[in-house]
């Protein structure tokens, strides 16, 4: 699940080891994306291709939380609008996998979805330890544990795919998953495309 934008009102924003962190978590999240796609390519795993969408979601987020966020309005309502299209692709893109493995009925190794999988899930909690100490007040905890907890049942249903797709020998758990996470990442997609062009709007209308 893509973690909500919240760093908008982040007080931390300006402290520079918060700020170190920050780019820590966007490499991390980064890597992940890619180590996903590669691995979910690599091992016909279309369950894989859509937990990467996440990892997309959330390096997008800290990357506009420490280039961005600063900025007037219309440039954070662009980058957010960039991040929330770039979604969409990849969200269309993962069902067009789902679709394609479907009729061609391919077997994804469930090894290599069983070890990124795992790889996710330290990935994550590495992650939210990292951000944990600058979390402060009840709210911003609490945000910033919700968006790790979808991320963590996430990777675990990737774990549960692999499980699935070794126990029956076919394909079908790993499209199951790929399906419903890539239609949580379009859902979530089109709701920050709509929010930033309302805030492009809003921008254009009072130009601050
Ligand atoms: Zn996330």
């Amino acid at each position: 699940m893509d973690c909500c934008n919240c760093h908008g009102s982040d007080p931390q924003r300006a402290n520079p080891a918060y700020r170190r962190v920050l780019w820590v978590v966007l490499a991390i999240n980064a890597a992940m994306f890619l180590v996903e796609i590669g691995a979910g390519l690599a091992a016909g795993s279309a369950s894989l291709q859509a937990d990467a969408l996440d990892f997309f979601g959330d390096a997008a987020n800290y990357a506009i939380s420490l280039l961005v966020v600063g900025m007037a309005l219309r440039y954070r309502a662009m980058a957010a609008l960039a991040k929330g299209a770039t979604m969409g692709l990849f969200g269309l893109w993962v069902t067009g996998t789902v679709v394609w493995h479907a009729l061609h009925g391919t077997l994804p190794s469930a090894v290599t979805m069983g070890a990124v999988g795992f790889a996710a899930l330290a990935a994550n909690a590495i992650s939210f330890g990292l951000l944990s100490a600058y979390r402060d007040g009840d709210a911003n905890m609490r945000s910033a544990w919700i968006c790790t907890r979808n991320d963590v049942l996430g990777n675990l249903a990737v774990l549960a795919a692999a499980a699935g797709v070794f126990g029956t020998g076919t394909g079908w758990p790993d499209l199951v998953v790929a399906a419903i996470m890539a239609s949580l990442a379009l859902q979530g997609a089109w709701l920050v495309i709509r929010q930033s062009l309302n805030e492009l709007r809003q921008s254009f209308l009072a130009p601050a």
